[in-house]
């Protein structure tokens, strides 16, 4: 076990930079409790980073595939080994409980594995020839890549970008959220050890840190996970020097349950459960509101509620019996809290759900009663904003035509799910707007690295996971080769 107040540094050019000054990461289940401490680092600091990525990356983009690819696998072994000990420090600095940090930890590596498994055959050149000559098309990487994560997902929100952006060739500058700093920079350590000095840099703070992150001219690409107005910020900065982009950002994810929904399926009412409140619904692809048909709509409710009061135990993240944990902070808590009192001085039925397992911990920390929120409007706050936390509003409508209208009346459209027979739920899919949509099961459930993953409309750009997310960390380079390179209309 990492010893109790953790102390991570930055890493510059395969060193650690012991700060003199470090900020606490407090317990949100304890919050009288530090899980550890971590630098702010500034600018000065950062711009030496990017200058140690930049210098690193020659070298690096010339280095045969294969070996690339074997660093990281023994990368991999170390945090696979490593897990009993990163798992518990991610719940102490996030609130989420102790099966939920070993889930994210495990996404992390079956991604990791993936892009290990698969960046040869993706990235590998390809040759056409024929009567008019030969041409190659390369697959070379960027340069410096800027890599920018959240504090829910801490750990495989980094490396979904670490993995493909590093076996492709290019070197990266990482900054975590300062809201889950911890486990995320044992991870990278444990990375960045097996790589050449440079080629993983690691650096903390917030805007300061970001915005060099974001405009300086030697970062190539920016790759984001975070809010939408974060990243209007970070689309300004990078406007100067053109930088390539890809952002994971908010959802308003709809769950569009249809007339033939089985509402009597235990099963797939805990699944629905589970994709509205695992994480303390704190997972930027869960279902932030649910649409259910009318004539399905009561019996709907009471069945949710029943499965609801069966899978939801709030309680500290380190009790095994416990479901869902702490709000990772505060201003998360005070935020979603708001939401819910709003609709309810409107008018609003609010459900408290499941169990509290333990009075004092839920009192002492940033705990939520979770809540379903019933009779509100499509234009009421806690329907039209992401929420972010352990509430859901269920809304009705009549027929098919008003759910998916309902489920595509959004700024965002990162995930959705749609609920009843196959072949009908299909059919409502297809017209739903959004990068994943899924049929009888939602949020991470659904979700599988081996296939592109983002967000349309104000949810973001470019695709992470599958081969999309390999190819997304490379340039396009086409060697052209012509046999005769003369142009015929051209006179002699
Ligand atoms: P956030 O936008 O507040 O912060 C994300 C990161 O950006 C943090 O590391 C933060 O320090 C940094 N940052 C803040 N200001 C910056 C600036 N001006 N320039 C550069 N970097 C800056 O998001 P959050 O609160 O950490 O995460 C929650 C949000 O992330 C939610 O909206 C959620 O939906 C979204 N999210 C999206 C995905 C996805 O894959 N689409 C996944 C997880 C979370």
């Amino acid at each position: 076990m990492y010893e109790k107040e953790i102390t991570v540094e930055a890493i510059i050019n395969g060193e650690k930079i012991t700060s003199e000054k470090h900020e606490a990461r407090e317990n949100p289940a304890h919050p009288d409790q530090t899980a550890g401490f971590f630098p702010l680092n500034t600018r000065e600091d950062t711009i030496r980073a990017i200058d140690a990525a930049h210098a690193a990356f020659p070298a690096w983009t010339n280095m045969a595939m294969d070996e690339r690819i074997e660093r990281m696998r023994k990368a991999i072994q170390k945090i696979k080994d490593a897990t009993p000990e990163i798992k518990e420090l991610l719940s102490r600095e996030h609130g989420k409980p102790l099966y939920d940090s070993e889930g994210e930890i495990g996404v992390s590596l079956a991604w990791m594995e993936f892009a290990c498994d698969n960046a040869k055959e993706v990235l590998k050149n390809e040759v056409k020839e024929d009567e008019n000559g030969k041409t190659i098309i390369a697959r070379d990487g960027i340069g410096v890549v800027s890599a920018i994560s959240p504090w829910n997902y801490p750990l495989s929100l980094s490396t979904i970008k670490i993995a493909p952006a590093l076996l492709a060739g290019n070197t990266m500058v990482l900054k975590p959220s300062p809201l889950a700093p911890l486990a995320v920079s044992k991870v990278v350590e444990m990375i960045a050890e097996e790589m050449p000095d440079g080629v993983l840099n690691l650096v903390h703070g917030e805007a300061e840190v970001g915005k060099e992150l974001t405009s300086h001219p030697k970062v190539a690409k920016i790759a984001f996970t975070g809010g939408t107005e974060t990243a209007k910020h970070i689309m300004k900065a990078a406007a100067d020097t053109i930088k390539k982009m890809t952002l994971e950002l908010g959802g308003n994810d709809a769950a569009v349950v249809l007339n033939d929904f089985d509402v009597n399926d235990e099963r797939a009412m805990r699944r629905l459960v589970i994709s509205n409140f695992l994480t303390a619904g704190q997972i930027c692809m869960i279902a932030k509101r649910i649409y259910v048909d009318r004539s399905i709509y009561d019996q709907f409710v009471d069945k949710y509620i029943e499965a609801a009061n069966k899978w939801i135990r709030v309680g500290d993240p380190f009790n095994e019996n416990v479901t869902i944990g702490a709000v990772n902070n505060k201003n998360q808590a005070d935020h979603v809290q708001s939401l819910v009192d709003q609709a309810e001085n409107k008018g609003a039925e609010v459900v408290k759900l499941g169990t509290i397992l333990d009075e004092d911990v839920f009192n002492e920390g940033y705990y939520l009663h979770p809540t379903l929120v019933l009779g509100v409007d499509d234009d009421d706050p806690i329907v039209e904003e992401e929420q972010f936390g352990p509430t859901v509003p269920i809304l009705p409508f009549d027929g098919d035509e008003e759910g998916i209208e309902l489920a595509n009346n959004s700024i965002y459209g990162l995930t959705s799910s749609v609920w009843g027979k196959e072949d009908h739920a299909v059919k409502v899919a297809e017209r739903i707007q959004a990068g994943t949509t899924m049929i009888n099961t939602a949020a991470v459930q659904g979700l599988d690295v081996r296939f592109p993953f983002g967000g349309v409309k104000q949810s973001g750009i470019g695709r992470e996971y599958g081969k999309e997310g390999l190819l997304a960390y490379t340039d396009t380079h086409v060697i052209n080769i012509p046999k005769d390179g003369d142009l015929p209309y051209i006179p002699e």
